[in-house]
């Protein structure tokens, strides 16, 4: 069975080579994204594997069916870029990694929160320049501070156990209650309190149709003046032109993304030596209050190996005729 990974990175490969060895698995890795212009590289193919990036509209399934492709394996949680009509008209399942480390993307998030807030990127460069001023650098105490979690499936919980152990209030906003968090001390409540009282509103949900831009003109308006705004889920929760206004008037007093609308042509690439031309995403670098980190939330071994063993064991099981428990179900 040959599997073609497309956005396939040199730091993946061992871990797949890992989880797929014995197996005797064909593997494929090719580095460019999945797209109208790449999908032949796909042909001959039992599987294609993909990334957060790679496009899997209708017209490229359409394709990726011609040419006998009979799984979509998603290396992610996240399944937005996948049209699951296409994928169900052409009798192609698929598969995802549903949880890989939730604590990964939380523990990034926190350390984007104490990073903006504490400001260590700016004192670590002051301090090798030798300028030990502390002009600017001034943080807040986390501790009782109020923490509004828009999303408490399994990133949302671990967001919020680190909180509540630093002392902060945690304001829960999700379409389902989960009995552990209310134990643990999140208290649910209406979006529109999550957005007046929180002084941090971190994004946990997915993207779907009700989800895009949640963060607006109008419900920035709702928000606390200076609050922090954090976003380790998806870029399109947040229109990032309405962030800019609220930052230009300091509205929003902190930004951190790890995730952007337009990402698909900037994330995963060394672009260092070229003119980015996404004026939108270069004024947003402006700001000496914004953090941007290029989706590596994920990024920690532990979570790139359950990644790799787990797309992998979803394509033995089809391999093997199995029940898909990771196939992504179209609602
Ligand atoms: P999950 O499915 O466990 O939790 C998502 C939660 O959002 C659920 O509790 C769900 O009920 C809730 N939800 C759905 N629609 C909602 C809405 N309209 N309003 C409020 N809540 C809503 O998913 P997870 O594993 O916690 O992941 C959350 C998101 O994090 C993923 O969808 C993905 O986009 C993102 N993610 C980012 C990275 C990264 O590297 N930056 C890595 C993994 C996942």
């Amino acid at each position: 069975m040959r599997i073609t990974f497309f956005s396939a990175r040199k730091y993946e490969k061992p871990f797949f080579d890992s989880a797929c060895a014995g197996k005797g698995f064909d593997c494929n890795y090719v580095e460019v994204h999945l797209n109208q212009e790449s999908v032949l590289l796909a042909s001959g193919s039992d599987v294609v594997c993909l990334f957060v990036n790679d496009t899997c509209n209708r017209e490229i399934i359409e394709q990726l069916s011609e040419m006998g492709v009979k799984l979509i394996a998603l290396r992610s949680a996240g399944f937005n870029h996948v049209d699951l009509k296409a994928a169900a008209e052409h009798n192609i399942p698929v598969v995802r990694v549903p949880a890989y480390s939730p604590y990964s993307v939380a523990e990034h998030t926190i350390a984007i929160i104490m990073t903006l807030n504490r400001k260590t990127h700016r004192a670590y460069n002051r301090v090798k320049e030798g300028n030990f001023s502390l002009n600017g650098l001034m943080g807040f105490d986390l501790h009782c501070k109020t923490a509004g979690l828009i999303g408490l499936g399994k990133i949302g919980k671990a967001t919020a156990k680190i909180l509540l152990g630093f002392g902060c209030k945690v304001l829960g906003y999700d379409k389902y209650e989960d009995e552990e968090c209310k134990k643990l001390g999140v208290e649910y409540t209406s979006i529109d309190r999550i957005f007046s009282e929180s002084d941090i509103v971190s994004l946990h949900c997915p993207l779907t149709p009700d989800t895009h831009h949640i963060i607006n003109k109008d419900t920035i308006e709702k928000m606390k003046d200076g609050v922090m705004l954090i976003n380790t889920s998806r870029g399109a929760l947040v229109d990032t032109k309405a962030v800019i206004e609220a930052l230009k008037t300091s509205k929003i007093g902190h930004l951190g993304l790890d995730v952007y609308e337009e990402e698909g042509d900037l994330f995963f690439e060394d672009l260092s030596d070229q003119i980015i031309t996404d004026d939108v995403f270069m004024r947003l670098l402006t700001f000496p209050n914004v953090l941007i980190t290029g989706h590596q939330a994920f990024f920690t071994n532990n979570a790139m190996r359950n990644i790799a063993d787990i797309t992998i064991g979803n394509i033995v099981d089809f391999r093997e005729k199995k029940e898909l428990e990771n196939a992504v179900v179209l609602e």
